[in-house]
């Protein structure tokens, strides 16, 4: 193939496929593989670091904030963060914003109170729930919401506030995409697997002013306060996927960092909507348009028929991973840091092009 818009594990930028290849025996001239040698070595933890330090300096955190790297995926956060600190008697609030933010609620559930301050599911998760202000109760001990919905196809452009209540944000499939101010977040966390390299590490970026208040009778593994005394290095850490990430973070750097990418995945965000609302009712973009994302391009056309038909030829074009999401259906363009605008652009054209054959 030669298109990848998969959404997750999706494509990586192949300058950093190429360097990893080149080292992948020999390691600086180690004469072993970063696979094969210690987490404890100097040779691993300059690359921890390394990582840690990108990420800290990208995204401007003050010293007030610890850069983890933990397994589990996106997913094992869904149930980390209120182990931390939904404890008895405590309430934390949920933004319901698409499938995903409501897999991380009803995992909370599992562990405390957790209650829905805004749901966009009787909009079919199809535009941001709209979260008033007024209605939020003063005494919750988060507030989590997802910064981009991968399913739905819907990101927030300006986050939700919420005073002086820790905001916790879902970035999985946004991170690193476009600056940001990380100082209104009081934890963030995000899988890899996207934005950031191969799947198996998954970030957590957490203020310290939280890690005093967890239980000591919290699981190690699951503690943030021990991961963070330990500098994620309590147990072996994922070291392929974090010496991995630490490539393509050096390549954002390379690229123009969060300006550059912004830039790039605006560009390529466009030209995709564009032809979807050129084409006369013939595509249909699923996402509201004041909340339409740029990472995951989701949209339909006027039959289930055509559906098919153009899936199964762009898939002989080259194109893949367009496929819906099976919650959401239809087709879904997943546009990530690593794809680029030439890619989107022949898959624009092709969409273009197919129309005037099926109309
Ligand atoms: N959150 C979001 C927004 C996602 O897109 C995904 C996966 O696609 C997840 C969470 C789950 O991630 P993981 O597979 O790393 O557990």
């Amino acid at each position: 193939y030669t298109y990848n818009f998969n959404a997750g594990p999706s494509a990586l930028p192949p300058e950093v496929l190429q360097e990893a290849q080149a080292e992948f025996l020999n390691f600086q001239g180690i004469g072993a593989s970063i696979l094969e040698i210690s987490h404890r070595s100097k040779h691993y933890e300059t690359i921890h670091q390394e990582a840690q330090q990108r990420i800290k300096q990208m995204l401007a955190l003050s010293s007030e904030y610890e850069v983890l790297f933990l397994q589990g995926g996106a997913s094992a956060q869904f149930s980390m963060l209120p182990i931390n600190f939904l404890t008895k008697g405590k309430t934390a609030g949920y933004i319901n914003s698409g499938a995903w933010s409501e897999k991380a609620w009803k995992e909370a559930q599992k562990i405390g109170e957790a209650v829905v301050l805004a749901s966009g599911k009787d909009k079919q998760f199809q535009q941001l729930p709209n979260l008033q202000v007024q209605n939020i109760p003063e005494e919750l001990v988060y507030i989590h919401f997802a910064s981009n919905e991968t399913i739905g196809g819907i990101q927030y452009k300006t986050y939700p506030k919420v005073g002086d209540i820790p905001l916790v944000a879902d970035m999985s499939s946004d991170i690193m995409s476009r600056p940001f101010d990380a100082s209104q977040f009081s934890l963030i966390y995000a899988g890899a697997q996207k934005n950031l390299g191969p799947a198996g590490v998954t970030i957590v970026i957490v203020h310290r002013s939280l890690l005093d208040s967890i239980p000591e009778s919290t699981p190690d593994m699951l503690n943030y306060a021990v991961q963070a005394a330990n500098q994620s290095l309590f147990n072996t850490p994922p070291v392929f996927s974090v010496y991995m990430m630490n490539l393509v973070l050096k390549w954002i750097e390379q690229h123009g960092g969060l300006e550059g990418m912004a830039a790039r995945n605006q560009q390529k965000a466009d030209i995709l909507y564009e032809v979807i609302d050129s084409s006369d009712g013939f595509y249909k973009g699923l996402a509201h348009k004041d909340s339409r994302s740029i990472m995951n391009i989701t949209f339909g056309t006027e039959s289930s028929e055509k559906e098919k038909k153009l899936l199964l030829e762009l898939e002989q074009a080259g194109f893949i991973g367009l496929k819906g999401h099976r919650a959401a259906g239809h087709l879904r363009a997943s546009i990530y840091n690593a794809v680029p605008y030439e890619h989107c652009k022949a898959l624009a054209e092709f969409l273009v092009d197919f129309q005037r054959r099926n109309a």
